[in-house]
């Protein structure tokens, strides 16, 4: 099938302006709208400018439209290159584009309602922890600032409810409209309750009518065990309130938590550098060393180098969302002596007298000397 171009289709130049490509496409879905056009082919019609227009008004899509035509889009055809583009969910808000030919409530699918139940926003805030705080878990007060449902109202925005004496209850008007397609009943949200339906004798001063409060307010939130920078908590229920009795939307914490200046953390692994004497790591010796929660005795075999690691299972991060407790990591660093007594200097020498070379330096050795 020979697809007819997209600027052709709305009827517009290609140096069109995304104002002209709207307004084109507004023009083409009201004489072929479906639900209104008495043309035999406006179904078809309909969505060939639905397709050109979802392309046209994109501007990265008009681009690749523009460099290689239909084959930008095209699932099978030579030169696509993109992966193929699916027609079949347009994101083309018909509503925005459509609603307000007919003043509203028409009757175009999901067409917005003023003064409708709406859940409030989310609101995020950042939180820092101290490294202990992040790695056991901890109560915080949060301090936030937000719209609550009026206390003095219950939300409502007034006291004394009656039943409002223009729609009667009903929240909508009925009244016929006159347009160039016909006429019709339509139906509008009542202005006199906002389409609840219902009036108040006296509107309350707290909120003055709105039925939500902007407050301060501190709340404890239990942050769980294992939490680490960048991740984020949800406490339900706590952000902006929602609009004529909507629930509340959420509160997002984002945390950021502070190093230590010892233990180092890799997700729920715990690492910690444990300097040894040059002699403890020859011979071996038991350290005391710290972890997260308690002390423990390491025994350190001797031959012990500079990076070598041990494990000790389960004395990591007892994560609460994954319920994985992490390990420790000790990683050893030889320490030499700042300073040599005169006693230790001759002990030095006089070991350095002995043969310290092990296989090694046998084969450093036999490289150097390489002729
Ligand atoms: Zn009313
Ligand atoms: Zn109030």
């Amino acid at each position: 099938m020979n697809k007819r171009d997209y600027y052709e289709v709305l009827g517009v130049s290609k140096s069109a302006t995304d104002d002209e490509i709207k307004s084109a496409f507004r023009k083409l879905a009201k004489k072929y709208h479906p639900d209104i056009s008495k043309e035999p082919d406006a179904e078809e019609k309909f969505k060939e400018a639905q397709e050109a227009y979802a392309v046209l008004s994109d501007p990265a899509k008009r681009k690749q439209y523009d460099q290689f035509g239909h084959a930008a889009f095209d699932n099978n055809g030579a030169g696509g290159g993109f992966g193929g583009f699916d027609f079949s969910g347009f994101d083309v808000d018909l509503d925005d584009i459509l609603g307000n030919m007919f003043g509203g409530g028409f009757g175009f699918s999901g067409s917005r309602k003023k003064n409708s139940r709406s859940r409030g926003d989310d609101v995020l805030y950042h939180m820092n922890l101290t490294f202990e705080e992040a790695v056991f878990g901890c109560e915080k007060d949060v301090k936030i600032d937000t719209s609550i449902s009026c206390p003095d109202c219950d939300g409502k925005g007034g006291h004394d409810e009656e039943t409002c004496d223009v729609c009667h209850g009903s929240g909508t008007i009925t009244s016929e409209q006159h347009t160039i397609f016909g006429s019709f009943l339509s139906k509008t949200t009542c202005s006199n309750c906002g389409g609840t339906g219902k009036t108040f004798k006296r509107r309350c001063s707290t909120c003055g009518g709105k039925g939500v409060i902007r407050k301060n307010r501190t709340i404890t939130v239990k942050v769980p065990s294992g939490i680490d920078t960048g991740m984020r908590l949800r406490v339900s229920g706590k952000g902006e309130a929602g609009t004529n009795g909507g629930p509340a939307g959420d509160l997002y914490l984002e945390f950021q938590v502070a190093t230590h200046p010892f233990f180092k953390r890799e997700n729920d692994d715990i690492y910690l550098n444990v300097p040894i004497t040059i002699t403890d790591a020859v011979l071996g010796c038991k350290k005391d060393i710290r972890t997260l929660d308690s002390v423990v005795t390491l025994n350190i075999k001797g031959g012990t180098n500079t990076g070598d690691k041990q494990r000790i299972k389960g004395k990591g991060i007892k994560n609460a969302s994954t319920g994985r407790t992490g390990d420790m990591y000790i990683i050893f660093e030889v320490v030499l002596p700042d300073k040599l007594s005169r006693e230790q200097k001759n002990l030095f020498e006089k070991l350095s007298s002995t043969n310290l070379e092990n296989s090694t330096f046998e084969k450093f050795t036999k490289f150097v000397n390489k002729k």
